[in-house]
């Protein structure tokens, strides 16, 4: 059996649509001469080879998203830079049907000198919209399953294991019309997604696999377009409700200021904004030679602390120590660029740029030592 196995896979793989781009090849497929399943492996290519990438009204996914949601193939963005169709070679492992509902397995990935880069392993689903196969998103398929509960402007959704904390909840309501009172914007309610690991999570999302995934369980979050998702939180993770309530209405400023103010608010990784201070501070003592004049070329510390979030979060802290809220706004507001970044910090805390080394060793001693 297993030979046979070998020599249908062999031949699906060789079934390859090479005269486009994208090119997709298919594992042993159980039933791939059933009409509905070629028809749903047809909708696939066809989807595939139709630009994806790009935003435009797409005659291959359903209808009732494409309506509801400008960016409606939840997978294409946010994952992958630039997209998920950035050209990987698409292998489909496997299509399973479910009285009408059939789930695409696709492995996006290539190989060079003979070794496997496996960029993920995504799940789409298809069933019939107007009598025609039609595609659609994982998420809200995979969320039935899934409690869901809306708590003031945050709708929950958690599996099933979890026991809900309605205090958490009740706090991150104060955090969300506290935060947005102070900054001057409108509160708009948005979608929180949790689970005690982030595998769960990607796996909600459609992912099986993806290239990053493995290391240690710890705290994780995203956010974007009215959604966050985080994993070993619970209910009241500020940092990523920060960036989908604020992030819209301050688009003039550097991403350091953006980060930090999320921290500073919210903490990072799970880990409040003072935590990463006396880690850093204790790292920093046996690495000399990290000169924060040049701070913005800096990235991670280790798996756990960030340069944009911890140095970000401090400078935020010393911003609003010194002039509250209204300044905050301010800094918030002076531009994009890395040279804006020092300008302003240079203009509110009064540190030329020259001199910010000895300024952040400084102030992260006294923070640690709080
Ligand atoms: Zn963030």
């Amino acid at each position: 059996m297993k030979h046979i196995i070998y020599v249908v896979t062999f031949l699906f793989v060789c079934l390859c649509t090479t005269s486009f781009s994208q090119k997709i090849t298919y594992n042993y497929l159980v039933d791939s001469s059933n009409i509905d399943t070629k028809k749903v492996m047809t909708l696939f290519e066809n989807y595939i080879h139709s630009k994806p990438d790009s935003l435009y009204d797409n005659p291959y996914w359903n209808n009732e998203e494409k309506k509801q949601y400008k960016n409606f193939d939840f997978l294409a963005r946010g994952e992958f830079y630039p997209s998920l169709y950035m050209g990987f070679p698409i292998h489909v492992l496997s299509i399973k049907s479910n009285h009408g509902l059939y789930e695409i397995k696709a492995q996006f990935s290539n190989c060079e000198n003979g070794t496997p880069y496996i960029l993920c392993i995504a799940n789409f689903y298809a069933k019939k919209e107007n009598e025609e196969y039609r595609l659609y998103n994982a998420l809200p398929i995979n969320r039935q399953q899934w409690l869901n509960i809306k708590v003031g402007w945050v709708n929950y959704y958690y599996p099933p294991y979890h026991k809900f904390d309605t205090l958490k909840a009740q706090k991150m309501n104060l955090f969300i019309i506290e935060t947005c009172k102070n900054l001057g914007v409108e509160p708009t309610s948005f979608t929180y997604y949790m689970s005690n690991d982030f595998d769960e999570i990607q796996r909600l999302r459609g992912f099986d696999y993806w290239i990053g995934m493995g290391g240690e369980i710890k705290p994780t979050g995203r956010g974007g377009n009215n959604e966050v998702f985080c994993s070993g939180m619970g209910e009241n993770y500020f940092h990523e409700p920060y960036h989908v309530l604020i992030g819209p209405h301050y688009l003039n400023q550097h991403w350091w200021t953006s980060e930090g103010m999320a921290t500073y608010l919210g903490g990072s990784r799970g880990y409040s904004l003072e935590w990463h201070l006396k880690r850093m501070n204790t790292y920093l003592k046996s690495n000399p030679n990290i000169n924060f004049n040049n701070m913005l070329s800096l990235r991670t510390m280790d798996e756990y602390s960030d340069y944009r979030y911890v140095i970000g979060g401090l400078i935020a802290k010393r911003i609003y120590e010194k002039g509250g809220w209204n300044l905050i706004k301010e800094f918030m507001n002076t531009g994009n660029s890395d040279e804006d970044y020092y300008k302003a910090i240079e203009k509110y805390l009064g540190v030329k740029r020259a001199d910010l080394n000895e300024y952040i060793r400084k102030q992260i001693e006294i923070e640690a030592n709080k």
